[in-house]
C-alpha cells in the first residue's frame, strides 16, 4: 500500500521540525529516509505511524487520509533501534501482543506468530525470554512483532544501529530477503547510513534540516546528485564496500568501483 506525505509540516513548540514534506512510497517499494542526525527523518516516520499529529498537511495510506486516526487503526508495523521488547514476556508473547490487543482469536494468533518467527528465523526462540537472546535475535523478534500484525506498511527507525558491524551486515541481507518475500509491504526505512540505504532501498529520500533535500534511485542520487550535500551523503559511498546485493536496482560496488574511476 502506498503512502504519502501531502505537505506534512510538524513542530514541536513552534519550532519546524519536519518542513512540507511532500513524498510518495509506492506498493511494495522501500524507501529509505537517509539524513543526519535531527533532520526530521523520525519525526517523518512518526507522522505516518501516528504519534505525531502534522500541524498542517496529511497522511494517506493507499487512498486513505490517516492523518486522525490513532495508530493501532492505521494497520502499520514498526521497528525502533532499541527493540523495545517487553522483558517480562516470552518471545512468542512479545509477537502476539498487537495482535491480542486487536482481539484476534487464539488460533488466528497462533498460526501468526508461527509464521512471523518463521520469517524471521526465530521458531527456536519461542519459549525465551528477551533478555536470553542476543542483540540480533531481539531485533528479530522486535521484526516478527512487526510483521505479526500482516502489516500493509512497515515502519523501520535505524532498525540495526544498535547492532555491531557484523551482525548489521547479516541482518541487512535478512531485510533484503524480508522484502523479496513481501512484496507488497512498502517499507520506510528511516537510516543515517549510506550503506544501509544504497543496500536496500528503492529509493532514498535525503533529508536536512526539517526538509526533503533529494529523492531518487540509489543510481540517480550517486550518479547526479542534485546539490553538494545529497553528494555528501550519497556519493562518497564508494569509499566503503558494498558487499549485499541491493533490494530492488542493482548497485554493486564493481559499478560503484567504475563510476568513481570515471569521476
Ligand atoms: P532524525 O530522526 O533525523 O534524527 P528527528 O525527527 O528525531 O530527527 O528530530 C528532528 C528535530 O525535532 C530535532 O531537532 C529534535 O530535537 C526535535 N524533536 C524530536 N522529537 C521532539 C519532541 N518530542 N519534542 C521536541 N522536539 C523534538
Amino acid at each position: 500500500m502506498s503512502i504519502r506525505f501531502d505537505s506534512v509540516t510538524v513542530a514541536y513548540d513552534g519550532n519546524v521540525v519536519l518542513d512540507s514534506l511532500d513524498l510518495t512510497v509506492a506498493p511494495g517499494e522501500v524507501m529509505a529516509l537517509l539524513g543526519p542526525s535531527g533532520s526530521g527523518k523520525t519525526t517523518a516516520l512518526r507522522a505516518v505511524a501516528g504519534f505525531v499529529r502534522p500541524v498542517s498537511g496529511r497522511v494517506l495510506l493507499g487512498e486513505r487520509d490517516v492523518t486522525d486516526l490513532p495508530p493501532h487503526r492505521r494497520g502499520i508495523g514498526m521497528v525502533v533501534q532499541q527493540y523495545a521488547l517487553f522483558p517480562h514476556l516470552r518471545v512468542e508473547d512479545n509477537v502476539a501482543f498487537g495482535l491480542k490487543a486487536r482481539k484476534t482469536p487464539r488460533s488466528e494468533i497462533r498460526a501468526r506468530v508461527g509464521e512471523a518467527l518463521e520469517m524471521t528465523g526465530m521458531a527456536a526462540y519461542a519459549r525465551r525470554y528477551p533478555r536470553e537472546l542476543s542483540g540480533g535475535q531481539q531485533q528479530r523478534v522486535a521484526i516478527a512483532r512487526a510483521l505479526a500484525i500482516r502489516p500493509a506498511v512497515l515502519l523501520l527507525d535505524e532498525p540495526l544501529s544498535a547492532l555491531d558491524a557484523r551482525l548489521r551486515s547479516g541482518m541487512l541481507a535478512e531485510l533484503a530477503r524480508l522484502h523479496r518475500e513481501l512484496p507488497d509491504v512498502s517499507i520506510l526505512y528511516v537510516t543515517h547510513d549510506q550503506i544501509e540505504a544504497l543496500t536496500l532501498a528503492d529509493r532514498i529520500a535525503v533529508m536536512d534540516k526539517a526538509r526533503l533535500r533529494a529523492c531518487g534511485t540509489p543510481q540517480e542520487l550517486y550518479r547526479a546528485p542534485a546539490d553538494a550535500f545529497t553528494a555528501s551523503f550519497v556519493g562518497n559511498a564508494n569509499l566503503l564496500p558494498v558487499t549485499v546485493t541491493p533490494g530492488g536496482a542493482a548497485l554493486g560496488a564493481a559499478e560503484l568501483t567504475v563510476d568513481t574511476a570515471g569521476a
